[in-house]
């Protein structure tokens, strides 16, 4: 397909990337052994639509095996102190670090995401490793004290037991780490099952550390999720359930669970509002937007994709916003500065466009981009959208795309007010100079992260996570250990 306009085109690196591919197989045990089927998954990069490689679609059986890995490293692992854990923890970090390139050629290659995406994935999820390896060295509970007569209690922190994770493609490695690095460094044995597009990362990185993580405390069972996560979810000897998907997902996961009665950890979808406010510097509301509603092309559960702006400075802000987005420069990856490259696969490529259909059908305004770039590739305009009434479908659906929509609003409780309508409560932000206002607005905001004048700015000694549709888990931060651990009470008679 071509664009009438022409404005987009994708710029295309010289040379094609050449990954190193991980061993076929499932990461069991510590080692990769054969599934116990024959199917396989094509692995595409989604920049050239060339098919890179194949993994194994992985079983029930496969997943049972995962979990008696773990199930049997788990007591050695739990009996082991913070400081042995945290040492394993920077063992990998300074692995990832060590083979950096690789690992960003293989995941710029698997996802289509620029260079420059995939260098900072890789950054945070070294940067995950090292925190995660100090914060459970410094974890601590309540010291132990009298609360009934006689009686001296004491809180012991546990690792809660074998976790499943189940992990999404937009950012396949990062995702990984945020899961990883905490439930090791709890305690915890794990059985991983990463996105059926994008397993190339984790299972490298399996490969890279089977001599430094004890055999079967880190597992990788790849698969779809219907087969694989399913197994993961409804597993007696599995004790804690975390998923990172959409809200379809992770109802399914926590269905599947409520048999066992495990925990569920739930990293879902979001729809991030962007509440503009009259007395807000514009320019930077606007920038802001360019990097944050279109970083990893708008695949991206924080992005910044629903502007609230006030009517009183709608024009000017969209004046500027569409000259920021016109200028956004898409590409493959190795594609010099490339901001956005290309959309995960072809039926997300598909479904982008025809939610791109659905906006011309509702009479919306696309101010700039709307279409396909052309091939190959699964590249996709950066687009604005404005116009948009109150209620419109774009306002509440996750398009995970490179699509922006503006509504306009004309008091504070309407904003927030409407900023709160949506099923998700993941991420959003508020531009303001007003003292009072930045204090108060994020205070009203039913979102499980806020920034004031910024927007996806991730720390990771700060929690991730959201509230409502978007799931209750918490990543990053010393709340993830808390998340993968369990509390016990012991109570001593000194009667
Ligand atoms: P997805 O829900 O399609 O898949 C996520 C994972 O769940 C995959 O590994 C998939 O195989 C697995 N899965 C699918 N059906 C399953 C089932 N019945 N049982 C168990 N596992 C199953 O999501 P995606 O398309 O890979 O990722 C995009 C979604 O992830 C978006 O909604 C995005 O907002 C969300 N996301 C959220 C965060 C966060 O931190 N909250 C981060 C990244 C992505």
């Amino acid at each position: 397909m071509t664009t009438e306009t022409a404005l987009f085109t994708v710029r295309r690196a010289d040379a094609s990337l050449t990954p190193s591919f991980p061993p076929f197989g499932q990461f069991i045990g510590g080692t990769f052994v054969p599934s116990t089927s024959t199917s396989t998954v094509e692995i595409v990069n989604p920049a050239t639509e060339e098919v890179l490689t194949q993994v194994p679609a992985g079983t029930v059986e496969d997943v049972d095996a995962a979990v008696a890995a773990a199930v049997a490293a788990k007591d050695a692992w739990a009996a082991k102190t913070p400081r042995d854990r945290s040492a394993v923890l920077l063992k990998i970090a300074d692995t990832i670090e060590a083979n950096r390139e690789l690992f960003e050629t293989l995941e710029a290659a698997n996802t289509g995401k620029p260079s420059a995406v995939a260098e900072d994935d890789i950054s945070s999820a070294i940067d995950t490793f090292r925190f995660s390896a100090g914060a459970a060295r410094a974890y601590s509970t309540l010291g132990a004290d009298d609360y009934a007569e006689n009686h001296t209690s004491v809180i012991h922190r546990e690792p809660v037991g074998v976790v499943g994770v189940i992990t999404p493609w937009n950012y396949p490695l990062l995702m990984a780490a945020w899961k990883i690095a905490p439930v090791l460094g709890a305690g915890n044995t794990l059985v991983l099952k990463p996105s059926e597009q994008t397993p190339l990362t984790t299972l490298k990185l399996a490969e890279l550390i089977a001599g430094e993580v004890p055999s079967g405390v880190l597992n990788i069972v790849t698969g779809p999720g219907r087969v694989v996560g399913n197994r993961l979810s409804e597993h007696h000897d599995v004790d804690l359930v975390a998923i990172t998907g959409s809200v379809g997902s992770g109802q399914k996961v926590a269905a599947a669970a409520a048999g066992s009665v495990k925990r569920v950890h739930l990293e879902l979808g979001g729809k991030a509002p962007v509440v503009v406010f009259a007395d807000a510097d514009l320019e930077a509301a606007a920038k802001g937007v360019r990097s944050a509603g279109f970083w990893n092309g708008g695949q991206e559960c924080g992005a910044a994709c629903r502007v609230l702006v006030h009517e009183s400075v709608a024009d000017k802000f969209t004046e500027l916003l569409v000259r920021e987005i016109s200028e956004i420069t898409v590409g493959t990856p190795g594609a010099g500065d490339a901001e956005i490259g290309s959309m995960i696969s072809k039926p997300h490529y598909e479904r982008v466009l025809a939610a791109l259909d659905d906006i011309r059908k509702d009479g919306l305004t696309i101010a700039v981009g709307g279409r396909a770039i052309e091939g190959p590739g699964y590249f996709i305009e950066p687009t604005v959208v404005t116009n948009v009434p109150a209620g419109a479908a774009i306002t509440s659906n996750e398009i995970f795309g490179p699509v922006v929509s503006v509504e306009t609003f004309s008091t504070d409780e309407e904003a927030i007010t409407r900023a709160n309508e949506t099923i998700y409560g993941l991420a959003a932000s508020a531009w303001t100079k007003d003292s009072a206002r930045s204090l108060t607005v994020p205070r009203k905001l039913d979102f499980g992260t806020v920034w004031v004048n910024s927007h996806l700015v991730i720390a990771t000694e700060m929690p991730w996570g959201g509230f409502k549709g978007s799931g209750y888990g918490r990543d990053l931060s010393s709340y993830a250990l808390d998340d993968f651990s369990r509390t016990k009470h012991v109570m001593y008679n000194r009667g």
